[in-house]
């Protein structure tokens, strides 16, 4: 888990919680590239493990979106979507949590795949919605299923930090993406 742009920003930005959707590193990495200096702090590979091996989840066989200490964490089956044998058990959450504590941001943006939604914890509707003015996908305040130990309630719910879940089209080609996605990285950088 390496920290990449501004370590004084105080809007974090996160790409592949989930190993198998990586067009959030992949954005963040093209992006720096064009940029002399940024405004914002990026983890642009959360899941080394996963984004290596193509899987959602960690080594240990744990979607990190379900393994963080909310008060909704619960054991879960041992599949896809596992939630790890304790809430925070994970070195991946472990490490958001320490990087969330000590930055105290006032937004966060992480990346996901493949519902072409801007998803939203916390009091994030405003900038949700310049968001989906770019990017052309509708926000919508809850993803339509229960995530226990998702980050989204962690930090966007039970610690009021508005937390933004950028749901990208996985059909989209990454090239195309990079106009949308670089227009919302540069609006952030005057937010
Ligand atoms: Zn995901």
């Amino acid at each position: 888990m390496e920290l990449a742009g501004n370590l004084k920003s105080s809007i974090i930005v996160i790409g592949c919680f989930h190993g198998d959707e990586p067009q959030g590193k992949y954005l963040i990495d093209k992006y720096l590239e064009t940029r002399a200096n940024t405004n914002l702090l990026f983890v642009p590979c959360l899941n080394k493990y996963g984004f290596e091996n193509c899987k959602r989840t960690n080594k240990n066989g744990v979607d990190i979106n379900r393994n963080f200490p909310t008060k909704n964490w619960g054991k879960t089956d041992y599949n896809d979507f596992f939630g790890g044998d304790s809430p925070a058990s994970e070195d991946e959450t472990k490490f958001v949590i320490d990087l969330v504590e000590k930055v105290k941001p006032r937004l966060i943006l992480t990346f996901h795949a493949p519902y072409k939604v801007v998803n939203y914890d916390g009091d994030a509707r405003e900038i949700s919605e310049k968001i989906s003015d770019i990017i052309g996908y509708p926000v919508e305040e809850s993803i339509g299923y229960p995530t226990p130990g998702s980050f989204g309630t962690w930090a966007g719910i039970e610690r009021n930090i508005p937390t933004i879940t950028l749901e990208l089209d996985e059909n989209a080609n990454l090239e195309s993406l990079k106009i949308p996605v670089f227009k919302i990285f540069e609006m952030l950088e005057n937010y």
